[in-house]
């Protein structure tokens, strides 16, 4: 069997087992090699049935005694058989699988693998896996530490541990090693062979580690390696816009406050890169409310100030909309013209903004992802800004440059994103951090309560209305289906109308045209709005300073980043504002994960928090942020291998860029492989 045949050709996968295994994205034998378990579960202690005790889990090898006995009770079918080793006797019992009675067979020997509890004063081992034992055949179950594998549903794990050991077992072909030669000598690492062969079935310790580390430099390696060539093709770039002034004293005395020394320090490395004579390409992560858009703002003006036009680029209309608003009325303190350019305009507003953008007579340029891909002309683009979205990718620079302009890059979000991910994810961007709030910010008191709260929310709601606040009302997500979710959006107003006859209720959802939108907006900027519903298309960036108060129902429904930027709609102006969860869920991990929310206001721990949480299942939410699915990498843990992999792969890169001597062909084809595949999720 050759490492690109189908799975079908493995010996244990039918038609079924096939399908199943393709929604994994498993399709060729190398697929199924590669795909490595997530974590482990160890089995190699064989316990004497003597030593057995209540409370703990036990993997033992006994023979049966007698017949295994069923009894019913109520619903309930027992099964239960005697079972003994040489040093004592014990009973293990099954629910609900009565055909388990003909299964068994006495005087034969099996292994167990299963919890020991007392009830009534027996001892018994409860529901344990089982299978025959035979001394002269090694388990692939038990007696050994045994992979657990990501599942999908009708796979079982004893299903996977045996197609996978069949194919290990009938591939004929050898997995080649990509690595060149010397840093596999430098690093003291074991081939990939025998790596992929010992991360499913480790024979020690040891083996398990050295597997795991040449895997998990693999892996990031490529991903570094694919990033550098990335980031080398738009580092060398030089650029010809001319900087004469970077005084921004200007802009900051219309800004009407002190900037932050952490906004100070950013805006520095922003001066020093459009100086530097390259392209700039620079993210900006600042938690929710830091200030980012003071910081766009003044790297605007160094731009302008200099004769050149800024393009800022909102991922919404209502967003674009309140920029434009706020931005040129600063703007125009400073004789700088801002033009707006949207959906929902009409035709002629478009083409004489579009002629204002090409004269050169706007300088400054708000709106969506429009002003980079429609027809309009700039004069002088040399700054785009992306707000609140982290996915200008090269393909984005791709279509700028088709038209002849390499501006700089900056990018701002408040999605806070790992450390290590950010290293990885934006190894082709430089990155900066804002990492401190503007003063006299005020905690948001953030509560998490059930639907038998909403009698008192509604009263307290009432009260800060009648004190003049606002109120943001995300409205409970049925799934994920815009059309339900702008159902669910109206019904919830109509209901809220009723809770609240003195007040003014609005409704924002998707499905909305952008005209709309903007009129409902309007009504909550201007505070004739009392209580805004909401769907979570205002998560991101809008800025209504005398709203006080987000409630979310469903709130278990949200991701905790989703959540902490829903928070920061609020607390924005000098009243005490609240964040209240509305959820039902009974389920321990939801209610942790809200529990994080009422604990800390701080982006970064809660993301962090939220990613430990969700554990290896969903990897690190790496498909979120546009990564490929890391197999076996923890993003996490495996820091220190991510310095060894950047460390090697710089040199590599600087030795031969493109990959193209000998000894890198193999290298070049594997990220060839791996990223074709992939280029499209990376958003590259
Ligand atoms: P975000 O980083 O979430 O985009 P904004 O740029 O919208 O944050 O800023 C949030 C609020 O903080 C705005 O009302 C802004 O005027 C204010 N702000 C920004 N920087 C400062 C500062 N240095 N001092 C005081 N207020 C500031
Ligand atoms: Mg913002």
């Amino acid at each position: 069997m050759l490492l690109t045949d189908d799975i079908g050709n493995i010996k244990n996968i039918g038609t079924e087992r096939r399908s199943r295994l393709n929604k994994m994205g498993v399709y060729t034998v190398l697929d199924m090699l590669e795909y490595f378990p997530r974590d482990y579960e160890d089995r190699s202690v064989v316990t004497p049935v003597a030593e057995i005790t209540p409370g703990s889990t036990f993997g033992f090898v006994a023979k049966l005694d007698d017949k295994p006995t069923l009894s019913v009770r109520g619903r309930l079918k027992l099964v239960r058989a005697r079972v003994s080793d040489g040093t004592g006797q014990i009973d293990v019992i099954w629910y609900n699988q009565p055909y388990l009675k003909n299964s068994l067979q006495t005087g034969k020997n099996y292994w167990f693998f299963g919890k020991a509890a007392e009830k009534f004063g027996v001892l018994q081992v409860e529901s344990p896996e089982w299978e025959p034992y035979s001394a002269d055949k090694v388990s692939l179950s038990n007696g050994r530490i045994i992979p657990v594998y990501p599942l999908t549903q009708g796979l079982t794990q004893k299903v996977l541990r045996g197609v996978i050991k069949q194919t290990l077992d009938d591939t004929t072909q050898e997995i080649t090693d990509h690595l060149p030669a010397d840093i596999i000598k430098k690093y003291g690492f074991i081939g990939r062979r025998e790596a992929v062969k010992s991360i499913h079935f480790p024979e020690s310790d040891e083996m398990f580690f050295k597997a795991r580390q040449r895997l998990v430099f693999d892996e990031l390696f490529l991903l570094q390696m694919r990033l550098l060539q990335l980031k080398g093709n738009i580092k060398k770039k030089h650029n010809a816009f001319e900087i004469k002034n970077t005084d921004i004293s200007p802009v900051l005395d219309v800004l009407g406050f002190e900037l932050t020394a952490a906004q100070k320090k950013v805006l520095d490395e922003i001066r020093a890169d459009i100086e530097s004579g390259f392209v700039m390409n620079r993210l900006i992560q600042g938690d929710v409310g830091s200030g980012k858009t003071a910081v766009a703002l003044a790297a605007a003006y160094m731009l302008i100030s200099n004769g050149y036009q800024v393009a800022l680029m909102a991922p919404t209309d209502v967003l674009a909309s309140q920029h434009y608003e706020s931005i040129s009325r600063l703007f125009a303190k400073l004789g700088i013209r801002t033009e707006l350019l949207k959906s929902g305009m009409k035709k002629s507003e478009k083409d004489s903004a579009c002629e204002n953008i090409r004269l050169g007579l706007s300088k400054m340029i708000i709106g969506t992802h429009a002003l980079i891909q429609d027809r309009v002309e700039y004069r002088s683009l040399a700054l785009v800004i992306t707000d609140e979205q982290h996915r200008f990718g090269v393909e984005q620079r791709r279509q700028l440059e088709a038209k002849g302009e390499t501006p700089h890059v900056l990018v701002m979000t408040a999605t806070p994103i790992p450390r290590t991910l950010g290293l990885i994810l934006y190894g082709d961007l430089d990155i900066s951090t804002i990492d401190h709030l503007p003063p006299g910010r005020q905690k948001i008191d953030t509560y998490a309560v059930n639907t038998q709260y909403h009698e008192r929310l509604y009263a307290f709601i009432k009260k800060l209305a009648a004190q003049g606040r606002q109120c943001y009302m995300i409205c409970p997500m049925i799934e994920e289906n815009e059309k339900n979710d702008m159902r669910a959006a109206v019904e919830y107003t109509d209901e809220l109308k009723s809770v609240f006859p003195e007040l003014e209720v609005a409704c924002l959802h998707g499905k909305m045209k952008a005209a709309e939108k903007q009129a409902v907006m309007d009504g909550f900027y201007s505070g004739k709005t009392d209580v805004l519903v909401a769907t979570t298309v205002i998560e991101v960036g809008v800025n209504v300073p005398n709203a006080t108060i987000m409630v979310v129902e469903n709130a278990e429904r949200f991701g905790l980043s989703a959540l902490h930027q829903l928070r920061g709609r609020v607390g924005r102006g000098s009243e005490k504002s609240y964040c209240i969860l509305v959820s039902d869920s009974k389920n321990k991990l939801s209610k942790e994960r809200l529990q994080i929310m009422c604990s800390t206001d701080n982006g970064f721990e809660i993301s962090e928090k939220d990613l430990q949480l969700r554990g290896p299942g969903d990897f690190f939410g790496t498909r979120q942020h546009g990564l490929p699915e890391m197999k076996i990498a923890n993003l996490y843990k495996d820091i220190p291998v991510l310095k060894q992999v950047q460390e090697a792969a710089t040199q590599l890169y600087l030795k031969d860029p493109m990959l193209i001597l000998p000894e890198n062909r193999m290298l070049k084809q594997k990220i060839l492989d791996i990223f074709d595949k992939n280029e499209k999720n990376l958003g590259l």
